[in-house]
């Protein structure tokens, strides 16, 4: 019996096991993703805004 990634529980259906997590796990998993890809995404712009104040004081 296979168990979710992430709170261990048993798996139920063939479509949580193949996805290695239950559907309210893979649902809050893709929500950390989303937001950890929206985090990266700010230091991006951080990172560019910083850059120009770089390029306008030289
Ligand atoms: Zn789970």
């Amino acid at each position: 019996m296979k168990l979710c990634e992430r709170c261990n529980r048993p798996l139920k259906s063939q479509k949580s096991m193949d996805a290695g997590m239950g559907p309210v796990c893979k649902k809050k998993q893709a929500e950390e993703e989303a937001q950890a890809e929206f985090e990266r995404n700010q230091l991006t712009i951080d990172e560019v805004l910083n850059d120009g104040k770089i390029e306008n004081a030289s």
